[in-house]
């Protein structure tokens, strides 16, 4: 029998959560960013204390924070790893993290190999995020071959960003060419981000696990509550992972859009906690 349907008001706010984008940057580096854009712009507020007051206030149990390829926001790879492994401290029970990737030139292959390595063995991160527009690498290029054997060889999962657009070439994190890796590489668990951006009909398809961050909310703008609901029961319960690329969106904001829809108890746990915790095996 179907389980009952969230009847609860409100349930997304109170049931259990696992936050599976969430981004904090460097102090420096906010403080510039406070400087230049005020303290009420988005990624002015990516700091751990601000995550975990809001992950305490809207009952995230757990978040994954993401490092985004981009040495102008963070820092270069082993620099920004040490300092997701440092924010991860802060709360080793409820925060974990994934291991940067930057390829500048041909020696670049194997450093991020050998980089992912001590990231997973030595500093404890749990995976690799691979950001093929801000890399400038498409995602299905032969660069990232190493590093993603080097992944499969650790059996860890690797979320790609994916949301066509800049900077850079527009295709570059499509859904497809991140079909091309998983089809190569089928021991990887992948992870596509943003469910694939406006390229959602592709990732229906080509891609497996997403995270519903920030493109949930286009899709509600653009279509209304009904027809985001279909898309993702196309997509299906089983794939969907609950995320929010914070601080780019509030939490209210996200639980106001969720709360609308048609999944049932079962199947909020599943997208809200369950999927993500069964890859990372927490
Ligand atoms: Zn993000």
């Amino acid at each position: 029998m179907k389980s009952e349907r969230n009847v609860i008001m409100g349930y997304w706010n109170i049931v259990r959560k696992f936050d599976a984008h969430v981004h904090v940057i460097p102090e420096e580096k906010r403080q510039e960013l406070i400087k230049n854009y005020g303290e009420t712009a988005s990624w002015s507020k990516a700091n751990v204390n601000i995550l975990l007051g809001n992950m305490d206030q809207f009952n995230i149990e757990k978040a994954l924070l993401l490092p985004i390829n981009d040495s102008k926001t963070f820092y270069d790879m082993n620099k920004t790893n040490e300092f997701i492994a440092s924010i991860v401290s802060k709360a080793p029970d409820r925060l974990f993290g994934f291991a940067d990737l930057i390829i500048k030139d041909a020696y670049g292959m194997y450093e991020g190999a050998e980089e992912l390595e001590h990231a997973i063995k030595d500093l404890g991160l749990r995976g690799l995020k691979i950001h093929p527009s801000n890399l400038n690498i498409p995602a299905d290029d032969l660069r990232l071959i190493p590093v993603l054997r080097k992944a499969a060889e650790l059996n860890v999962p690797v979320m790609y960003h994916s949301y066509p657009w800049g900077p850079g070439f527009y295709d570059m994190s499509s859904p497809d060419k991140i079909n091309r890796m998983i089809k190569i590489f089928p021991d990887i668990k992948f992870i596509t981000a943003h469910l694939g951006g406006m390229r959602y009909m592709d990732a229906i398809r080509a891609v497996d696990m997403v995270d519903i961050s920030v493109t949930i909310v286009e899709l509600v703008e653009l279509y209304g509550i009904k027809i985001t609901n279909n898309i993702l029961r196309k997509f299906g319960v089983e794939r969907l992972i609950f995320g929010t690329d914070f601080p780019e969106f509030s939490y209210q904001k996200y639980f106001d859009i969720l709360d609308q829809m048609d999944f049932t108890q079962d199947e909020i746990n599943q997208i809200a906690y369950k999927n993500i915790s069964n890859i990372l095996n927490l």
